[in-house]
Protein backbone atom coordinates (compact mmCIF):
# COMPACT_ATOMS: atom_id res chain seq x y z
CA UNK A 1 0.00 0.00 0.00
CA UNK A 2 1.48 3.84 -0.75
CA UNK A 3 2.08 5.07 2.40
CA UNK A 4 0.46 8.40 3.03
CA UNK A 5 1.98 11.64 2.83
CA UNK A 6 2.93 12.63 6.35
CA UNK A 7 4.49 9.22 6.42
CA UNK A 8 6.71 9.65 3.36
CA UNK A 9 7.74 13.01 4.82
CA UNK A 10 9.14 11.86 7.90
CA UNK A 11 10.24 8.59 6.86
CA UNK A 12 11.00 7.53 3.23
CA UNK A 13 14.66 7.37 2.28
CA UNK A 14 16.34 8.35 5.90
CA UNK A 15 19.72 6.85 6.48
CA UNK A 16 19.91 4.32 9.68
CA UNK A 17 22.54 4.97 11.80
CA UNK A 18 24.29 2.15 12.51
CA UNK A 19 27.02 3.08 14.89
CA UNK A 20 24.95 5.00 17.62
CA UNK A 21 21.30 4.58 16.66
CA UNK A 22 20.31 7.74 16.22
CA UNK A 23 16.66 8.82 15.19
CA UNK A 24 17.74 10.96 12.26
CA UNK A 25 19.69 10.62 9.26
CA UNK A 26 23.72 11.15 10.06
CA UNK A 27 24.94 14.20 8.29
CA UNK A 28 27.68 12.51 5.97
CA UNK A 29 30.05 15.79 4.90
CA UNK A 30 32.68 13.93 2.99
CA UNK A 31 33.99 15.30 -0.53
CA UNK A 32 35.87 11.92 -0.90
CA UNK A 33 34.84 8.21 -0.75
CA UNK A 34 36.70 5.55 -1.20
CA UNK A 35 36.79 4.07 -4.41
CA UNK A 36 38.13 0.10 -4.49
CA UNK A 37 35.48 -2.09 -4.50
CA UNK A 38 32.92 -0.03 -5.82
CA UNK A 39 31.04 0.94 -8.57
CA UNK A 40 29.84 3.94 -7.45
CA UNK A 41 31.96 6.56 -7.77
CA UNK A 42 30.66 9.35 -4.77
CA UNK A 43 31.17 12.58 -5.37
CA UNK A 44 28.92 15.96 -4.18
CA UNK A 45 28.84 16.87 -8.34
CA UNK A 46 27.63 13.80 -9.28
CA UNK A 47 24.66 13.74 -7.07
CA UNK A 48 25.41 10.60 -5.06
CA UNK A 49 26.58 11.30 -1.71
CA UNK A 50 24.47 9.16 1.04
CA UNK A 51 22.61 12.43 2.34
CA UNK A 52 21.62 13.18 -1.17
CA UNK A 53 20.38 10.28 -2.07
CA UNK A 54 18.40 9.88 0.66
CA UNK A 55 16.62 13.18 0.03
CA UNK A 56 16.47 11.79 -3.38
CA UNK A 57 14.07 8.62 -2.29
CA UNK A 58 11.93 11.02 -0.32
CA UNK A 59 11.19 13.46 -2.92
CA UNK A 60 10.44 10.87 -5.47
CA UNK A 61 7.94 9.41 -2.90
CA UNK A 62 6.19 12.61 -2.56
CA UNK A 63 5.79 12.85 -6.47
CA UNK A 64 4.93 8.92 -7.16
CA UNK A 65 8.37 9.57 -9.38
CA UNK A 66 11.13 6.73 -10.12
CA UNK A 67 13.72 9.03 -9.61
CA UNK A 68 14.55 12.65 -8.61
CA UNK A 69 17.85 15.49 -8.20
CA UNK A 70 18.07 17.80 -5.91
CA UNK A 71 19.83 21.57 -6.88
CA UNK A 72 21.55 24.50 -5.82
CA UNK A 73 18.56 26.18 -6.49
CA UNK A 74 15.12 26.07 -8.46
CA UNK A 75 16.79 27.67 -11.52
CA UNK A 76 19.30 25.39 -11.59
CA UNK A 77 16.88 22.70 -11.37
CA UNK A 78 14.87 23.91 -14.39
CA UNK A 79 17.62 24.96 -16.56
CA UNK A 80 19.58 21.67 -16.49
CA UNK A 81 15.73 20.38 -17.20
CA UNK A 82 15.58 22.35 -20.44
CA UNK A 83 18.71 21.84 -21.33
CA UNK A 84 18.75 18.09 -21.59
CA UNK A 85 15.66 17.88 -23.78
CA UNK A 86 16.76 20.90 -26.17
CA UNK A 87 19.33 21.58 -28.59
CA UNK A 88 20.18 23.91 -31.60
CA UNK A 89 16.89 23.66 -33.96
CA UNK A 90 14.45 22.70 -31.18
CA UNK A 91 11.71 24.96 -30.34
CA UNK A 92 9.88 24.73 -26.91
CA UNK A 93 6.24 26.51 -26.17
CA UNK A 94 5.97 27.70 -22.57
CA UNK A 95 3.12 29.25 -20.68
CA UNK A 96 2.70 33.01 -21.03
CA UNK A 97 2.52 33.67 -16.86
CA UNK A 98 5.92 32.05 -15.96
CA UNK A 99 7.97 32.78 -13.30
CA UNK A 100 10.34 35.60 -13.84
CA UNK A 101 13.55 34.18 -13.63
CA UNK A 102 12.36 31.26 -15.94
CA UNK A 103 10.76 33.91 -18.28
CA UNK A 104 14.91 35.86 -18.19
CA UNK A 105 16.47 32.32 -18.84
CA UNK A 106 14.65 32.02 -21.79
CA UNK A 107 15.27 35.35 -23.22
CA UNK A 108 18.32 36.34 -21.95
CA UNK A 109 20.21 32.57 -23.17
CA UNK A 110 18.14 30.21 -25.30
CA UNK A 111 19.41 32.84 -28.51
CA UNK A 112 22.78 31.66 -27.66
CA UNK A 113 22.71 27.93 -28.20
CA UNK A 114 20.10 28.22 -31.14
CA UNK A 115 16.87 27.16 -29.18
CA UNK A 116 13.46 28.93 -30.44
CA UNK A 117 11.09 29.84 -28.02
CA UNK A 118 7.22 31.10 -28.09
CA UNK A 119 4.86 31.85 -24.90
CA UNK A 120 1.61 31.10 -25.27
CA UNK A 121 -1.41 33.49 -25.63
CA UNK A 122 -3.56 32.85 -22.88
CA UNK A 123 -3.47 29.65 -20.79
CA UNK A 124 -6.38 27.32 -22.26
CA UNK A 125 -4.78 23.89 -23.96
CA UNK A 126 -5.82 25.10 -27.56
CA UNK A 127 -3.77 28.24 -26.81
CA UNK A 128 -0.54 25.40 -26.55
CA UNK A 129 -2.01 23.54 -29.42
CA UNK A 130 -1.34 26.47 -31.49
CA UNK A 131 2.31 27.01 -30.89
CA UNK A 132 3.62 23.66 -31.63
CA UNK A 133 5.86 23.64 -34.65
CA UNK A 134 7.11 20.82 -36.25
CA UNK A 135 10.14 21.09 -34.11
CA UNK A 136 8.83 21.75 -30.82
CA UNK A 137 10.16 19.50 -28.47
CA UNK A 138 8.92 20.11 -24.88
CA UNK A 139 6.29 22.04 -23.34
CA UNK A 140 6.53 23.96 -20.05
CA UNK A 141 3.52 24.66 -17.66
CA UNK A 142 3.19 26.02 -14.51
CA UNK A 143 -0.05 26.17 -12.23
CA UNK A 144 -1.46 27.75 -9.94
CA UNK A 145 0.35 30.47 -11.58
CA UNK A 146 2.16 33.79 -10.16
CA UNK A 147 0.82 36.07 -9.17
CA UNK A 148 -3.05 35.71 -10.73
CA UNK A 149 -3.27 31.87 -9.35
CA UNK A 150 -4.72 31.03 -12.91
CA UNK A 151 -4.79 27.28 -13.56
CA UNK A 152 -3.96 25.38 -16.43
CA UNK A 153 -5.30 21.82 -17.02
CA UNK A 154 -2.84 19.01 -16.42
CA UNK A 155 -4.29 16.35 -17.72
CA UNK A 156 -4.72 18.73 -20.82
CA UNK A 157 -1.52 19.44 -21.29
CA UNK A 158 -0.26 15.88 -20.68
CA UNK A 159 -2.31 14.45 -23.70
CA UNK A 160 -1.02 17.03 -26.17
CA UNK A 161 2.39 16.49 -25.07
CA UNK A 162 1.78 12.54 -25.81
CA UNK A 163 0.49 13.31 -29.19
CA UNK A 164 2.78 15.58 -30.50
CA UNK A 165 6.01 13.80 -29.21
CA UNK A 166 7.05 16.43 -26.98
CA UNK A 167 8.33 16.16 -23.11
CA UNK A 168 5.89 18.22 -20.92
CA UNK A 169 7.65 19.56 -17.67
CA UNK A 170 5.60 21.26 -14.73
CA UNK A 171 6.81 23.83 -12.17
CA UNK A 172 5.13 22.52 -9.25
CA UNK A 173 6.58 25.23 -6.53
CA UNK A 174 3.03 27.03 -5.92
CA UNK A 175 1.03 23.47 -5.16
CA UNK A 176 3.79 21.44 -3.69
CA UNK A 177 3.79 18.03 -3.44
CA UNK A 178 1.25 17.77 -0.82
CA UNK A 179 -1.13 19.72 -3.39
CA UNK A 180 -0.58 18.32 -6.68
CA UNK A 181 1.12 15.40 -8.43
CA UNK A 182 1.64 16.21 -11.94
CA UNK A 183 3.04 13.23 -13.11
CA UNK A 184 -0.56 10.73 -11.78
CA UNK A 185 -1.69 12.75 -14.91
CA UNK A 186 0.88 11.66 -17.69
CA UNK A 187 3.53 15.06 -17.28
CA UNK A 188 7.00 13.88 -17.58
CA UNK A 189 9.19 15.73 -15.56
CA UNK A 190 8.11 17.63 -12.66
CA UNK A 191 10.23 20.53 -11.10
CA UNK A 192 10.23 22.28 -7.55
CA UNK A 193 12.17 25.81 -6.58
CA UNK A 194 12.76 23.74 -3.08
CA UNK A 195 13.49 27.28 -1.44
CA UNK A 196 9.57 27.77 -1.25
CA UNK A 197 7.29 25.17 0.38
CA UNK A 198 9.89 22.14 0.58
CA UNK A 199 12.10 24.08 2.62
CA UNK A 200 8.98 25.76 3.93
CA UNK A 201 10.83 28.37 6.93
CA UNK A 202 13.23 30.78 4.53
CA UNK A 203 16.46 29.55 4.90
CA UNK A 204 16.86 27.16 2.40
CA UNK A 205 18.04 27.87 -1.49
CA UNK A 206 17.35 24.51 -3.10
CA UNK A 207 15.72 22.85 -5.89
CA UNK A 208 14.22 19.64 -7.32
CA UNK A 209 13.66 17.29 -10.28
CA UNK A 210 11.28 14.31 -10.04
CA UNK A 211 10.71 11.75 -13.36
CA UNK A 212 10.97 8.51 -14.86
CA UNK A 213 14.29 6.77 -14.33
CA UNK A 214 15.28 7.52 -17.85
CA UNK A 215 14.33 10.87 -18.17
CA UNK A 216 16.03 11.40 -14.45
CA UNK A 217 19.68 9.84 -16.24
CA UNK A 218 19.10 12.08 -19.33
CA UNK A 219 19.17 15.01 -16.67
CA UNK A 220 21.62 13.66 -14.39
CA UNK A 221 24.08 13.56 -17.61
CA UNK A 222 24.29 16.68 -18.03
CA UNK A 223 23.73 17.78 -14.13
CA UNK A 224 27.19 16.50 -13.71
CA UNK A 225 28.74 18.57 -15.89
CA UNK A 226 27.28 21.88 -15.59
CA UNK A 227 27.89 21.57 -11.75
CA UNK A 228 24.80 22.82 -9.81
CA UNK A 229 24.64 20.18 -6.73
CA UNK A 230 23.48 21.22 -3.40
CA UNK A 231 25.66 20.75 -0.34
CA UNK A 232 25.42 17.91 1.99
CA UNK A 233 24.57 20.42 4.65
CA UNK A 234 21.80 21.81 3.13
CA UNK A 235 20.67 18.71 1.74
CA UNK A 236 20.64 17.41 5.38
CA UNK A 237 18.58 20.82 6.51
CA UNK A 238 16.21 20.07 3.42
CA UNK A 239 15.69 16.79 4.56
CA UNK A 240 14.60 17.83 7.91
CA UNK A 241 12.33 20.41 6.60
CA UNK A 242 10.48 17.64 4.51
CA UNK A 243 9.17 16.26 7.60
CA UNK A 244 6.91 18.73 8.48
CA UNK A 245 5.69 19.87 5.20
CA UNK A 246 2.49 17.67 4.91
CA UNK A 247 1.50 19.77 8.75
CA UNK A 248 2.30 22.73 6.91
CA UNK A 249 0.93 22.58 3.75
CA UNK A 250 -2.38 21.56 4.99
CA UNK A 251 -2.40 24.52 7.72
CA UNK A 252 -1.73 26.68 5.41
CA UNK A 253 -4.07 25.30 2.98
CA UNK A 254 -6.72 25.87 5.70
CA UNK A 255 -5.77 29.29 6.63
CA UNK A 256 -5.51 30.34 2.53
CA UNK A 257 -8.91 29.44 2.30
CA UNK A 258 -10.25 31.28 5.58
CA UNK A 259 -8.41 34.71 4.56
CA UNK A 260 -9.62 34.22 1.16
CA UNK A 261 -13.48 33.63 2.33
CA UNK A 262 -12.87 36.50 4.84
CA UNK A 263 -11.21 38.95 2.04
CA UNK A 264 -13.81 38.43 -0.68
CA UNK A 265 -16.74 39.59 1.78
CA UNK A 266 -14.44 42.71 3.26
CA UNK A 267 -16.17 45.90 1.52
CA UNK A 268 -13.02 47.45 0.88
CA UNK A 269 -11.59 44.45 -1.09
CA UNK A 270 -12.13 44.35 -5.02
CA UNK A 271 -11.13 41.07 -6.05
CA UNK A 272 -9.79 37.89 -4.43
CA UNK A 273 -7.75 35.28 -6.78
CA UNK A 274 -7.62 32.05 -5.08
CA UNK A 275 -8.60 28.64 -6.97
CA UNK A 276 -10.30 27.32 -3.33
CA UNK A 277 -13.22 30.20 -3.77
CA UNK A 278 -16.28 28.69 -5.65
CA UNK A 279 -16.55 31.51 -7.58
CA UNK A 280 -12.87 31.40 -8.65
CA UNK A 281 -13.65 30.44 -12.72
CA UNK A 282 -11.12 27.30 -12.43
CA UNK A 283 -12.68 26.57 -8.83
CA UNK A 284 -13.89 23.12 -10.64
CA UNK A 285 -10.87 22.89 -12.69
CA UNK A 286 -9.12 22.70 -9.47
CA UNK A 287 -10.62 20.17 -7.38
CA UNK A 288 -10.36 17.36 -10.56
CA UNK A 289 -6.30 18.34 -10.45
CA UNK A 290 -5.19 19.15 -6.58
CA UNK A 291 -5.63 17.78 -3.34
CA UNK A 292 -5.34 21.10 -1.72
CA UNK A 293 -5.73 24.62 -3.41
CA UNK A 294 -2.43 25.38 -1.38
CA UNK A 295 -1.27 28.69 0.83
CA UNK A 296 -0.81 31.49 -2.30
CA UNK A 297 -3.45 34.15 -2.93
CA UNK A 298 -4.07 37.60 -4.27
CA UNK A 299 -6.41 40.35 -3.90
CA UNK A 300 -6.95 44.08 -4.66
CA UNK A 301 -8.01 46.99 -2.90
CA UNK A 302 -11.24 49.26 -3.55
CA UNK A 303 -8.60 52.29 -3.01
CA UNK A 304 -5.52 51.15 -5.22
CA UNK A 305 -3.71 53.91 -4.24
CA UNK A 306 -3.81 53.17 -0.64
CA UNK A 307 -2.38 49.82 -0.74
CA UNK A 308 1.28 51.18 0.86
CA UNK A 309 -0.84 52.32 3.07
CA UNK A 310 -2.34 49.05 4.09
CA UNK A 311 1.31 47.41 3.87
CA UNK A 312 2.85 49.45 6.24
CA UNK A 313 -0.46 49.11 8.45
CA UNK A 314 -0.27 45.50 8.94
CA UNK A 315 2.05 43.96 12.31
CA UNK A 316 1.90 40.62 12.02
CA UNK A 317 1.92 40.30 8.12
CA UNK A 318 5.39 41.32 6.78
CA UNK A 319 5.90 42.63 2.96
CA UNK A 320 8.75 40.60 1.77
CA UNK A 321 10.21 38.62 -1.70
CA UNK A 322 9.84 35.46 -1.90
CA UNK A 323 7.23 33.09 -0.24
CA UNK A 324 6.15 29.60 1.24
CA UNK A 325 7.88 29.96 4.81
CA UNK A 326 5.73 29.26 7.90
CA UNK A 327 5.43 33.25 8.25
CA UNK A 328 2.98 35.33 6.15
CA UNK A 329 4.84 37.84 3.80
CA UNK A 330 3.23 39.92 1.33
CA UNK A 331 4.40 41.99 -1.48
CA UNK A 332 3.14 44.34 -4.36
CA UNK A 333 3.92 42.40 -7.83
CA UNK A 334 3.84 46.03 -9.95
CA UNK A 335 6.99 47.05 -7.22
CA UNK A 336 8.69 43.43 -7.18
CA UNK A 337 8.26 40.23 -9.26
CA UNK A 338 7.09 42.32 -12.60
CA UNK A 339 8.27 45.88 -11.56
CA UNK A 340 10.37 45.34 -14.83
CA UNK A 341 7.72 45.24 -17.38
CA UNK A 342 6.06 48.01 -18.49
CA UNK A 343 2.82 49.60 -16.70
CA UNK A 344 0.79 48.27 -19.89
CA UNK A 345 2.43 45.14 -20.06
CA UNK A 346 1.70 44.57 -16.31
CA UNK A 347 -2.41 45.51 -17.73
CA UNK A 348 -1.98 43.20 -20.43
CA UNK A 349 -1.29 40.60 -17.88
CA UNK A 350 -4.15 41.30 -15.25
CA UNK A 351 -1.33 42.79 -12.86
CA UNK A 352 -2.80 45.95 -11.17
CA UNK A 353 -0.75 48.31 -8.97
CA UNK A 354 -3.44 47.61 -6.30
CA UNK A 355 -2.55 43.45 -6.72
CA UNK A 356 -0.99 42.15 -3.36
CA UNK A 357 0.30 38.59 -3.45
CA UNK A 358 -0.40 37.13 -0.36
CA UNK A 359 1.80 34.03 1.07
CA UNK A 360 -0.30 32.75 4.26
CA UNK A 361 1.75 31.20 6.89
CA UNK A 362 1.10 29.03 9.53
CA UNK A 363 0.03 31.34 12.64
CA UNK A 364 -3.63 31.23 14.11
CA UNK A 365 -6.24 32.32 11.57
CA UNK A 366 -8.02 34.82 14.28
CA UNK A 367 -4.91 36.27 14.54
CA UNK A 368 -3.94 37.03 10.95
CA UNK A 369 -7.69 38.08 10.05
CA UNK A 370 -7.53 40.61 13.04
CA UNK A 371 -3.88 42.00 11.84
CA UNK A 372 -5.75 42.06 8.32
CA UNK A 373 -8.96 43.61 9.91
CA UNK A 374 -7.39 46.17 12.04
CA UNK A 375 -4.46 47.63 8.70
CA UNK A 376 -7.95 47.74 6.53
CA UNK A 377 -9.58 50.11 9.19
CA UNK A 378 -7.12 52.12 9.52
CA UNK A 379 -6.75 52.90 5.89
CA UNK A 380 -10.40 53.01 5.21
CA UNK A 381 -10.55 55.65 8.48
CA UNK A 382 -7.40 57.45 7.06
CA UNK A 383 -9.37 57.97 3.89
CA UNK A 384 -12.42 59.58 5.93
CA UNK A 385 -10.01 61.99 7.62
CA UNK A 386 -8.75 63.21 4.79
CA UNK A 387 -9.53 66.76 4.52
CA UNK A 388 -11.60 67.78 0.93
C1 LIG B 1 11.26 30.85 -6.60
C2 LIG B 1 10.74 30.16 -7.78
C3 LIG B 1 11.60 29.61 -8.74
C4 LIG B 1 13.09 29.75 -8.68
O1 LIG B 1 13.65 29.11 -7.58
P1 LIG B 1 15.05 29.57 -6.91
O2 LIG B 1 15.19 28.57 -5.82
O3 LIG B 1 14.89 30.99 -6.47
O4 LIG B 1 16.09 29.44 -7.96
C5 LIG B 1 11.02 28.94 -9.81
N1 LIG B 1 9.69 28.83 -9.94
C6 LIG B 1 8.84 29.36 -9.05
C7 LIG B 1 7.36 29.22 -9.25
C8 LIG B 1 9.32 30.05 -7.93
O5 LIG B 1 8.48 30.57 -7.06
Amino acid sequence: MKKGINTICTHVGEIEDEVYKGAISPLYMSTSYAYEDVDIKRYPRYFNTPNQEALCKKIAALENAEAALIFGSGMAAISTSLLAFLRAGDHIVLQNQIYGGTHNLILEEFDKYGIAYSFTRGMEVSDFEAEIQENTKVVYIETPSNPLLQLTDIRGIAEIAKRNNMVSMIDNTFASPVNQNPLDFGIDIVIHSATKYMGGHSDICAGAVASSGVYMERIFQLAKNLGGSLSDYTVWLLERSLKTMGLRVRAQNENAQKLAEYLSAHKDVARVYYPGLKDHPQHELAKSQMHGFGGMLSFELKHAKKTPEFQNALRLVKSSMSLAGVESTLLSPAKTSHALLSAEERLQQGISDGLIRFSVGIEETEDLIADLEQALRSISQGKKALPV
